[in-house]
């Protein structure tokens, strides 16, 4: 097991500085710094294994497709998934919510139902408007209360004849909240209605066992998990991937193609045109390696005491106003202070090196909902520390007593 002591030697890029301070990345929920072995692992791909997946009789080739199938077995472990079939590799998040879209789309009609939350990112809320230019859709949204809980009474009420999906997320982006995603799954289930959960910001952070949840769809994302950039993972129940047809059409996904007729392979294969990342998949079974080696109790524990930390030490500042205050939040906290804007806030920490996210996160309706149009976001990894975490609290007083003059 590592250390979590020597885990930030893992990771070069938090000995840098900014304009002479030392960087304090709190940015993780965008995007997690990745370790020296995730890096490893793509540099010895590109060296000794880069050849063309699934077509190729050659050594190479068959290196190559053994490490990308490795990982989508290692992925099938980390959800619990019946079948490697189920897993089907994506850009990220946002494609595999897309795919769903798209491929489901083609089964619903005018005046069906999909319900989704208010605080969904941009990802799970645009697929389904992009639905509404050929059908009449009706997009219903769940409302949530002062602390940022979603209300379980009006989801249960939204359901009708007319609902056909539901897609919602597993942990708010901006307000933390952990949605109860089993009970609402469900709940939609005793309405034969099937669910997406978009896990962006759960899987870095908690097992996720899709058997155990019996969500339809399950998507998360490499690059918040500790791996590259531009690889992600769509789970669906192969009953429902079976009947969904091709999002894309290309290479590796066809059985036969004639002037006449083409059919399609077999799963997971019949969603995944064209060349995939190989070299990221292989890459993102080796973040998964990296987070079994810290274990994912322990990270969830450590970032629950620097979220701990954060929260008090914020609470002490003067008009601070925190989004989001469920018991048992994830590890991100968004706030304002006073009337000082997100942007402002954010530029001045960056000058005393400390990186936060500022603006309305991709969840512009959210934002519309607190009446604000952005809020500062500071959210932790297992990297981070709690003199961090003190030095963020510093900077954010120094700043907004500035701003605030
Ligand atoms: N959903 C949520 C909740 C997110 O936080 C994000 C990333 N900010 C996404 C979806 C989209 O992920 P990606 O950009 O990796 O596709």
């Amino acid at each position: 097991m590592l250390a979590l002591d020597d885990i930030r030697h893992e990771f070069p890029i938090l000995d840098r500085t900014i304009d002479g301070r030392q960087l304090i990345y709190l940015d993780s929920a965008a995007t997690s710094q990745t370790p020296r072995c995730v890096v490893d692992a793509i540099t010895y791909m590109y060296f000794r294994h880069k050849a063309n997946v699934h077509r190729g009789v050659h050594t190479i080739s068959q290196e190559a497709t053994d490490r990308m199938e490795n990982a989508r077995e290692r992925v099938r472990q980390w959800l619990n998934a019946e079948s490697s079939d189920e897993i089907v590799f994506t850009r990220g998040t946002t494609e595999g919510i897309n795919l769903v879209a798209s491929s489901m789309g083609d089964t619903l009609y005018n005046g069906d139902e999909i319900i989704l939350t208010v605080m969904e990112h941009h990802s799970n809320i645009v697929p389904w408007q992009l639905l509404q230019r050929h059908k009449r859709l009706r997009l219903r949204v769940v409302p949530i209360d002062e602390h940022g809980a979603l209300n379980l009474q009006a989801y249960e009420d939204m359901f009708t004849e007319a609902t056909r999906f539901v897609a919602l997320t597993h942990v708010s982006n901006v307000l933390g909240t952990v949605n109860p995603v089993k009970e609402m799954i469900a709940i939609a289930h005793r309405h034969g209605v099937p669910v997406l959960i978009d896990g962006a910001q759960a899987a870095p952070h908690m097992a996720i066992d899709v058997r155990d949840l019996d969500c339809d769809f399950y998507t998360l994302s490499s690059h918040k998990m500790y791996g590259p950039a531009g690889v992600g993972v769509l789970y669906g129940k192969r009953r429902w991937l079976e009947k969904m047809p091709p999002y894309q059409g290309g290479g590796e996904m066809i059985g036969n193609v004639t002037w006449e007729r083409t059919t399609f392979a077999e799963l997971p294969f019949k969603f995944e045109a064209g060349t995939p990342d190989f070299v990221g998949i292989a890459a993102f079974g080796a973040a998964l390696d990296f987070i079994d080696r810290v274990g994912l109790e322990r990270i969830a524990a450590h970032e629950h005491e620097l979220l701990t930390a954060a929260t008090q030490g914020l609470m002490e500042i003067d008009g601070m106003r925190i989004f989001g205050t469920t018991p048992d939040k994830g590890a991100v906290i968004s706030f304002l202070v006073g009337d000082a804007s997100s942007y402002d806030v954010g530029l001045l920490l960056d000058k005393l090196g400390v990186a936060v996210r500022t603006g309305h996160h991709c969840a512009q309706p959210l934002m519309q909902h607190l009446g604000v149009t952005g809020t500062v976001r500071a959210s932790f990894a297992v990297y981070n520390t709690l003199d961090e975490v003190n030095a963020f609290v510093a900077a954010v007083k120094r700043v907004t007593s500035i701003l605030l003059r």
